[in-house]
């Protein structure tokens, strides 16, 4: 039997442990901290429980994958709480609720502009043709460049407006503000612009009105929590704090691990999930690497981190489950974030489970989480000197948007910075959404999830192809399992 050795316990190497094991494969699994989940896990602060990340579920059917093809079932594992509506996004001089009913947003915006409902429906039906025309890419591997003639790829050019942004895309259905920016602002999950998006990426927001956005009960990290539990019922090996402090290489392919307390574990294949720039730049002697030495890492294009705040609030808040409490100048505002600027024009999402979930917070109490998108660690800025600020700009944001003074109610406060993320969870430039998503760090211009630089070596998680964002970060361990499943 192969043994098969995964590096990170975050969503990627998780459903990959899980998958392999569940052929037969003898897989270990090393994470360096204490606990599953990586940018995903769960932290506590004092009573209150809150998502270190990822707060809502997209597109589940490729999760739904993972658990049927290892042998399980998802709704049986997990409680999924669909959400409706899908989020509150609150611009300067309107608010709105859209809804996980597409009929219902027609009329929604209609309200805000007569006609603005046939742009939407229109804008719907367009997104429909162009996902079942890229569906096919991004669920099998891209290993080079001659798989741009592959019939999927092709068909999907058509469809794709490869000279469009997400931003210029939707000013082709309307101009109105409100609707560019209502469907637009996702893809700053891939931690982009929408000017700078390509134009594939209106995918997200029509995934989101078609399929539903989803909260686990408990948080997100539940997820982590249950494959974690269903691996090791398989038979599979989960070692907790465990950092790999080496990758062992011998004559260009994979040999074993070499942890920091000493240990050496060998083994026949790896699969890497500790984020891939983090990996290239700390994990594999330079001399082994061709295509991806730390000079090339340097000059690739990363996306922007986020600054968070986790509030234990001693009161039960009347804040919606999720909502984006927009700049004022919202398109200045991404401009500046682009550039790397921190403004006091902030945009923030306030995230407040506790008004659907009962298990985050004692009775009575919110457990409130904040995320600011900000530049990441290369923007030089001193995250310490900004802090206060910061947390000034947000609480005054929430003031003016609700009449609310959150002050008075705090017990519990963790901040988190760009340069925590860098420091903690091992990512590189604190980029939290990896590489850019930009046409040229995509398809077989990402990291290929059979890395090309070592035998042996599988990629998963955020930083390789299909990218970041839990379905596809899913999707990249399926692909990771077929492709290893071919070997035997
Ligand atoms: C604030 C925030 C909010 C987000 N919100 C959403 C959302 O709502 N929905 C969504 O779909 N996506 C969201 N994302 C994006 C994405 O889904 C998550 O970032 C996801 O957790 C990334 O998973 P991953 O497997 O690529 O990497 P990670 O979660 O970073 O996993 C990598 C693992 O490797 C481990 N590791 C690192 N170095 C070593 C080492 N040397 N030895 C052993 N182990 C090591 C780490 O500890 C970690 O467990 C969000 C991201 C962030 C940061």
């Amino acid at each position: 039997m192969k043994k098969i050795h995964v590096i990170g316990a975050g969503p990627g190497g998780l459903s990959a442990a899980l998958l392999l094991q569940a052929r037969g494969f003898d897989v270990t699994l090393f994470e360096k901290d204490d606990r599953v989940g990586g940018r995903s896990k769960n932290i506590q602060l004092g009573d209150y429980r809150f998502d270190l990340g990822p707060t809502f579920l997209m597109y589940i059917d490729v999760l739904k994958q993972v658990f049927s093809r290892a042998g399980f079932r998802l709704e049986e594992e997990l409680e999924l709480m669909p959400l409706n509506p899908l989020y509150t996004l609150v611009f300067k001089d309107e608010h709105l609720s859209l809804s996980a009913n597409p009929e219902e947003n027609v009329a929604i915006f209609d309200r805000i502009e007569p006609g603005l409902g046939v742009s939407y429906q229109r804008w719907l039906t367009d997104q429909e043709l162009k996902m079942l025309k890229i569906k096919s890419i991004l669920e099998k591997p891209f290993p080079s460049f001659f798989h741009l003639f592959r019939k999927d790829v092709l068909k999907a050019a058509g469809v794709a407006h490869l000279s469009k942004s997400v931003y210029t895309m939707l000013q082709t259905y309307s101009k109105h503000k409100t609707f560019i920016h209502s469907l637009s602002f996702q893809a700053k999950y891939l931690g982009m612009a929408s000017y700078q998006a390509p134009s594939i990426f209106t995918i997200l927001p029509y995934l989101e009105h078609v399929t539903g956005l989803y909260h686990v009960k408990g948080g997100l990290n539940q997820i982590n929590q249950k494959l974690a539990e269903l691996f090791k019922e398989r038979g599979g090996t989960l070692r907790l704090s465990s950092p790999v402090k080496e990758i062992l290489i011998e004559k260009k392919r994979f040999k074993g691990v070499l942890l920091e307390s000493g240990e050496a574990q060998y083994a026949d294949l790896v699969v890497m999930n500790a984020d891939f720039a983090y990996g290239m730049t700390h994990l594999i002697e330079q001399k082994h690497l061709r295509k991806y030495r730390k000079e090339k890492i340097e000059k690739k294009k990363y996306s922007v981190s986020t600054w968070m705040m986790y509030l234990g609030i001693n009161k039960e808040l009347d804040l919606p489950h999720h909502e984006i409490l927009f700049s004022d100048d919202y398109d200045q505002y991404l401009k500046d974030l682009m550039n790397q600027k921190l403004t006091d024009d902030i945009s923030i999402y306030v995230h407040n489970p506790s008004k659907i979930d009962d298990s985050l917070a004692p009775a009575g109490k919110s457990a409130l989480y904040i995320l600011v998108p900000v530049p990441n660690v290369a923007s030089n800025i001193s995250w310490e000197a900004q802090e206060s600020g910061i947390k000034e700009r947000v609480f005054e944001k929430i003031k003016e948007k609700h009449g609310l003074d959150l002050k008075p109610y705090i017990e519990e406060m963790r901040t988190y910075s760009p340069k925590d993320w860098m420091n903690q969870e091992n990512v590189y430039l604190g980029a939290v959404f990896n590489l850019a998503h930009g046409l040229d760090q995509m398809l077989f211009l990402r990291p290929h999830n059979q890395f090309e630089d070592i035998k042996g070596m599988y990629l998963v998680g955020g930083g390789t192809h299909p990218g970041s964002g839990l379905p596809t970060i899913y999707q990249s361990a399926l692909i990771a399992d077929d492709l290893i499943a071919n070997l035997k």
